[in-house]
């Protein structure tokens, strides 16, 4: 039996002045998910998630986050969601345990910096600058940004772009982990791969529309039921196979 709604979208649109990128979308969320938001560059799916995120205006449309709804009570939805901050807001004076001080200063609550850095395994660079962390602690500290205030949501944009096949599978299970404590995880990523170990459902979007929301097995499936046959027979193992099986997948000094 499917969990209780967490996110509701409904009809949805988003216009830039005369263009419009999101063309009246409906999906739902289920909690303890790991929904996807798939599709071409431009299709509407960061625009999608900052909307949800308070981030941006919507044009019309009703968004229902944590049972509140968007337009009346954007401070609660604020106080049970995680966003990643943007770099800019990464003060290059401070340290990761001082950055997670401050963002928790924001928030008015007090959180063990340690802590937090133990999750995202990043204890040893907790003296650490931002900007002295490679492309994979990046991502890694940003996803600790999103947990400052055990939100019961958590919304990650392109969590694993411009990272090595290794460093992504470190995130991969970090994001399986938070998942396993009970929070709801929205998503964009161009990588499917990612999107079939990670995702339980995933909605396509095209040109500001949703073109299909299904679990990522039952979509493959249906295209095999289709008559869809890869051309080329494909080999037991690929270059990720063997980067992965040379470089070993262990947390490292990404
Ligand atoms: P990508 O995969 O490339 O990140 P996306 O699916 O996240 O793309 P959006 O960033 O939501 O797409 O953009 C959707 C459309 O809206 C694009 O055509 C984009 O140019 C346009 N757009 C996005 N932000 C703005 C803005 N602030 N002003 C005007 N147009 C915008």
């Amino acid at each position: 039996m499917n969990k209780p709604l967490i996110i509701s979208v409904e009809n949805l649109i988003k216009k830039y002045d005369d263009f419009e990128a999101v063309k009246g979308i409906s999906f739902d969320v289920h909690e303890g998910e790991i929904f996807g938001l798939l599709g071409p560059n431009g299709a509407g799916k960061t625009t999608t998630l900052e909307i949800m995120e308070t981030l941006r205006d919507k044009t019309s449309g009703t968004v229902t986050i944590g049972g509140y709804n968007l337009d009346k009570s954007p401070d609660f939805i604020k106080h049970i969601i995680g966003v990643q901050l943007q770099a800019a807001g990464y003060y290059p004076n401070l340290n990761l345990t001082e950055l997670i001080d401050l963002f928790s200063g924001l928030y008015g609550i007090k959180v063990n910096a340690t802590e937090l850095l133990g999750k995202v395994s990043l204890i040893e660079k907790a003296k650490a600058k931002y900007k002295e962390l490679s492309g994979g602690q990046k991502q890694r500290f940003s996803i600790a940004t999103t947990l400052i205030n055990q939100p019961k949501i958590i919304f990650l944009d392109e969590p694993t772009t411009g990272l090595d096949p290794q460093a992504r599978r470190n995130l991969w299970d970090l994001i399986l982990e938070i998942r396993a404590t009970g929070t709801t995880i929205v998503l964009t990523t161009h990588y499917m791969d990612e999107a079939e170990v990670l995702c339980d459902r995933v909605a396509f979007i095209d040109n500001g529309q949703i073109i299909g929301v299904n679990s990522p097995d039952q979509f493959v499936d249906n295209l095999v039921a289709s008559g869809f046959e890869r051309k080329k027979e494909v080999k037991k193992a690929n270059l990720e196979d063997v980067f992965i099986s040379l470089t070993g997948k262990d947390l490292r000094e990404d």
